[in-house]
């Protein structure tokens, strides 16, 4: 078995796959020909591959190994990168590889983590003897934006026993993460010339004041997890200069929730603040695009238990489970889907800045982990 995970797992040919996905620039929006490389990728080494369409030029990757009845293994990852910082150090696309290190933008967010699992894929396919039951790997679109790929997923009720997203995180192999909700709050007030300001209903003013009470919201507790709240916007008041009452204000407020809340709840609290601030202006919630579901895997759960075990045989030490502050597209999988779910990838740093890079050992090791993990569940 030795022989034939590292066989199955060449640094260098980890190595070519990764800088020739970074090579195709695929900022949200523009993923087409990145993913037509992946499709072209597993289509030559004989798997089959379909590009399944989302919006535009966007479409999904999947590949389906189908080897018997048993049970289902998904993989995913997503091939948008964000935009390019300044002060790259080389060409974000071409790269530079300096010892183990890769250089370039998605090197580790998340293109390693892509190629990763598209070669676990082929191992798994070309070694049908070792495990049964069925394959996915997808590559997906838009996780850095507004997660439409994923959602995509969520929409056809993709089905699998068990799942891995492979963002980086080599030492950090991720066991939960907080949801986020984005409340956009309207607030009309009463226009009314400004000279006589007690002849209107100021929404400036009504909505600065709720502002000034939202530490007072009741953030849901959770062990491992943190709620937090962020003001992102507000904006009230005329574009051109008059001398009138503002009649409506907005603002946005950026909220991470934790198992136990979701929208509804976060939209109750809200309107619960609001009802209490006995104000004229009428206060109107809703949530903007996108949401994501708070969720965690019981460390206790058979499939952590299973991945721990398949880490640790690669990795020489036990998982240090950690639960993400930020969302992800294993939300979707994880809360929406309902499937028992890890993330999991190489190892790498300056995630959305300059001089991205990733580590290429921990690409081939990703690779080992993924085959540990899929034959050990696989059966
Ligand atoms: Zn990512």
């Amino acid at each position: 078995m030795e022989n034939w995970l590292h066989a199955s797992a060449d640094v260098e040919e980890a190595a070519a796959l990764t800088a020739h996905l970074v090579s195709i620039r695929s900022y949200p929006g523009e993923e087409g020909d990145v993913q037509r490389a992946v499709a072209a990728w597993l289509t030559e080494q004989g798997l089959t591959a379909e590009l399944l369409p989302t919006e535009g030029d966007r479409p999904n990757v999947i590949a389906r190994v189908e080897n018997g009845p048993g049970p289902t293994l998904l993989f995913n990852g997503h091939t948008d990168t964000v935009l390019a910082a300044q002060g790259w150090s080389c060409d974000p696309w071409r790269g530079k590889r300096e010892g183990d290190r890769f250089y370039g933008l998605g090197a580790a967010d998340m293109k390693s983590g892509v190629a990763a699992a598209m070669l676990a894929t082929r191992a798994l396919d070309r070694a049908r003897d070792r495990w049964r039951g069925t394959v996915i790997f997808t590559s997906v679109v838009d996780e850095e934006a507004y997660s439409i790929g994923a959602r995509a997923l969520v929409d056809m009720r993709l089905q699998a026993d068990y799942c891995v997203v492979t963002e980086s995180g080599w030492e950090t192999p991720t066991l939960g993460a907080v949801g986020k909700v984005l409340v956009r709050a309207d607030i009309t007030g009463k226009a009314a010339h400004g000279s006589w300001p007690e002849e209107g209903i100021n929404a400036a003013v009504e909505a600065a004041k709720l502002i000034a009470r939202l530490d007072e919201l009741p953030l849901g507790a959770h062990p491992r997890l943190r709620a937090t709240q962020c003001v992102l916007s507000l904006h009230s008041g005329n574009e051109q200069y008059v001398i009138t009452v503002p009649e409506k204000a907005q603002f946005t407020i950026n909220r991470h929730i934790v198992p136990g809340e979701d929208g509804e709840s976060v939209l109750a609290e809200m309107r619960h603040l609001a009802g209490g601030l006995g104000s004229p202006a009428s206060f109107e919630f809703a949530i903007d695009p996108p949401y994501y579901p708070a969720w965690e895997l019981p460390a206790d759960h058979p499939f952590a238990g299973r991945f721990a075990a398949a880490y640790a045989a690669e990795i020489g030490h036990a998982p240090k489970w950690t639960y993400g502050s930020g969302v992800a597209d294993t939300n979707y999988f994880a809360a929406d889907l309902g499937i028992p779910s890890v993330q999991f990838g190489p190892d790498g740093g300056a995630f959305h800045q300059k001089d991205e890079w990733v580590d290429l050992p921990s690409i081939a090791g990703t690779v080992r982990v993924l085959l540990r993990l899929a034959i050990d569940v696989l059966r």
